[in-house]
């Protein structure tokens, strides 16, 4: 099938309809299966302010090292290892977890996105999110990944 630029261009998705969410705080997304939580060499540096630890501390203790720099660390379980009956650094969280469930891997298919419901109640409820703003959410979070992709490694330290 033949490739029409334009049609890509004004594609619809079903996020375009507009999406209800409020976090409820209830951890779902803090534990659970293992995965990557993604955090930027600015962000290593503010968190270790908020907890007031070293660089190197932070990095040894808390993170693992990922291939475009660096991911909080999980327990064997796949809890967040800043997740205690709740956010133990949500003033500053990584961008990733501020986004959530708004990430591009479940914004890409209504299915992805039909299984983040099943696990999200906030999912539905609150603030109504237009679609400019999924839409940035998204293009911010390409920009960050693009950019933490061009660090080079000793930067990430
Ligand atoms: S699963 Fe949804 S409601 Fe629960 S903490 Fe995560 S974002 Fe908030």
């Amino acid at each position: 099938m033949k490739c029409n630029p334009d049609e890509q261009y004004h594609r619809r998705y079903f996020f375009y309809f507009l999406i209800h969410f409020e976090c409820r705080r209830c951890g779902a997304c803090c534990t659970g299966d293992p995965g990557i939580i993604r955090i930027s060499g600015q962000e290593i540096k503010v968190l270790a302010e908020f907890l007031k630890m070293p660089v190197p501390d932070l990095t040894r203790i808390h993170l693992r090292p990922i291939a475009t720099g660096f991911s909080i660390a999980e327990e064997a379980d796949g809890t967040c290892r800043f997740y205690d009956q709740g956010c133990r650094i949500y003033p500053v969280r990584p961008f990733q977890c501020r986004i959530y469930p708004f990430w591009f891997s479940q914004m890409r298919s209504l299915r992805q996105w039909e299984k983040a419901r099943c696990q999200c109640p906030g999912i539905g409820n609150g603030i109504l999110y237009s679609r400019e703003r999924i839409l940035d959410m998204l293009s911010q979070s390409m920009d960050q990944l693009e950019s933490m992709e061009d660090q080079p490694p000793a930067d990430r330290k």
